[in-house]
């Protein structure tokens, strides 16, 4: 199998990680979520960590250069080279959508799909509420949403203007929905092969 480049979008809460984490192993890519990293910096208190902290805890984005840099560090390591990657948590703003198109170009290696896991925004918040994460306050999850609205919802024109994205049902049973996102890869893989 080729490598396969994929971004996956979709509101906090919407399942979006816990499907990331199947599509990397039916599709044998890399996971990069720039979430996971950030809380492990946070975790290992590295300059990045202590310095992403109190951002992260207010539900707010740490800046696009500081990100940007993370994710092109990461573009870079061999293994994205084999086996493509799975972005989960990015791009979030259009600076960073501009970023990541530019290092695509640079690398030569052009995005299969942009897949937006689709859950409205009721059901999310009863979700993040129930899971009760540390960074989950009711005003951080606010804070996110209402930051998912201004600056990451207008990524799916951008996405779409490019041709690049497909909208899946995030509502239902985890294999439903699993189901649901393979085949609209599988899709988009096959009209690229064919082309
Ligand atoms: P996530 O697990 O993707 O919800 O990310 C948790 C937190 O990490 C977010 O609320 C942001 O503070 C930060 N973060 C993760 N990815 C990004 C990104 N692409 N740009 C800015 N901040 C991010």
């Amino acid at each position: 199998m080729t490598a396969v480049r994929l971004v996956i979008l979709g509101r906090q809460g919407s399942g979006k990680g816990t499907q990331a984490s199947r599509l990397v192993v039916a599709y044998d890519t890399v996971h990069i979520s720039t979430g996971d990293m950030l809380r492990a910096a946070v975790g290992a208190e590295t300059e990045l960590g202590l310095q992403a902290r109190a951002v992260m805890d207010a539900g707010e984005l740490v800046g696009d250069d500081l990100i940007n840099g993370i994710v092109a560090e990461r573009l870079a390591q061999d293994d994205v080279a084999e086996h493509g990657f799975l972005l989960d948590g990015y791009p979030r703003t259009p600076d960073q959508a501009s970023a990541l198109e530019g290092f695509l170009a640079e690398a030569g290696t052009p995005m299969d799909a942009a897949v937006n896991l689709d859950v409205p925004v009721d059901e999310v918040t009863a979700r993040m509420v129930a899971r009760g994460r540390a960074d989950d306050t009711a005003e951080a999850i606010r804070r996110r949403l209402d930051l998912y609205e201004s600056e990451t919802a207008p990524l799916l024109a951008w996405f779409a203007e490019r041709g690049l994205l497909e909208v899946v049902d995030g509502l239902g049973a985890e294999d439903d929905v699993f189901t649901r996102l393979t085949t609209a890869i599988d899709r988009r893989l096959s009209v690229g092969d064919a082309s």
